[in-house]
């Protein structure tokens, strides 16, 4: 009966992280968190408020909550169009409850933040996208919010500054997303020819249909350092081309290089950054043509 001997002989081993909570002291899920880029354990602590890496300076992705205490003075924001609510125009299974589900979550009614605020007294019309909200995806309202501050922008005078971070259309409204890219557009286009300024600073991720229309379109293009930014994916572009891509291929630093981005500013410095160049198209004798 050598079975049973061995079975007698057996000790089950225990894993470590199985331990019941009464043992040992409890570690928050929060405290730490793994850089994505040099792959280092952080406390969470010495990232500060702007969320960088103290080892590698990356950018942690933020939410709009905190990217606008981060930029704008205290008590000057005011919201707009948070009336406007994403209905399921293709019937697309658990997009209704994902939504409810995800504005709970993140505090926003969708993907972007849009309002009036000043920067270091400065008034700006300003939008900030949230990856948090279904990858700061573009639907039917991100696309209405973001042309409305251009119109109001037009309206008021003001220099459009926006802050953009997207997975790209948003699948869940197929072509009604798609549209989106023209409809902004052409009040960007108009914002320009009322002789206003528009600021893009493109941020971590800043890709697809978000990118192929008004993520480009700023009169000065920012990005954050070791941001993704792109169109298509990796995968897609190398299966297309039949060619190997650098490896840095479609990071801030890249596009920088390439021309498609005017300066790559670290967030410690971007409220300043934002100040002076509003400051520099809005000022009389800059961008009056009387
Ligand atoms: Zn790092």
């Amino acid at each position: 009966m050598a079975l049973f001997r061995k079975k007698k002989n057996y000790i089950p081993i225990r894993p470590a992280h199985k331990s019941p909570a009464s043992e040992g002291p409890q570690v928050p899920d929060d405290m730490w968190a793994k850089c994505p880029s040099c792959k280092h354990i952080l406390y969470r602590k010495d990232m500060g408020e702007e969320k960088i890496c103290p080892n590698c300076g990356y950018n942690f992705r933020i939410t709009a909550w905190e990217r606008l205490a981060l930029t704008v003075d205290e008590k000057s924001f005011s919201e707009w169009d948070t009336d406007l609510l994403t209905k399921d125009p293709l019937d697309f299974p658990g997009y209704v409850d994902k939504l409810e589900k995800i504005k709970v979550a993140t505090k926003l009614n969708e993907a972007v933040l849009t309002g009036k605020a000043t920067v270091k007294g400065q008034e700006i019309a300003l939008a900030i996208m949230d990856s948090h909200f279904i990858m700061g995806s573009m639907g039917t309202v991100v696309g209405e919010k973001i042309t409305r501050l251009f119109e109001r922008a037009i309206e008021l005078q003001l220099p459009v500054v926006i802050f953009t971070a997207s997975g790209g259309a948003r699948m869940q409204e197929g072509i009604l997303s798609l549209m989106q890219m023209a409809k902004i557009s052409a009040a960007v286009k108009r914002h320009s020819n009322a002789g206003l300024f528009y600021l893009t600073i493109l941020t971590d991720p800043t890709t697809g249909g978000v990118t192929a229309s008004f993520a480009m379109e700023g009169d000065v293009i920012l990005a954050e350092p070791q941001a993704l930014i792109g169109f298509a994916g990796r995968r897609v572009i190398e299966q297309t081309i039949r060619q190997e891509l650098p490896e840095d291929f479609q990071k801030a630093e890249f596009l920088l290089e390439h021309g498609f981005v005017d300066q790559i500013v670290p967030r410690m410095a971007l409220r300043q950054r934002i100040f002076e160049l509003v400051q520099m198209h809005t000022a009389k004798g800059w961008g009056s043509h009387d």
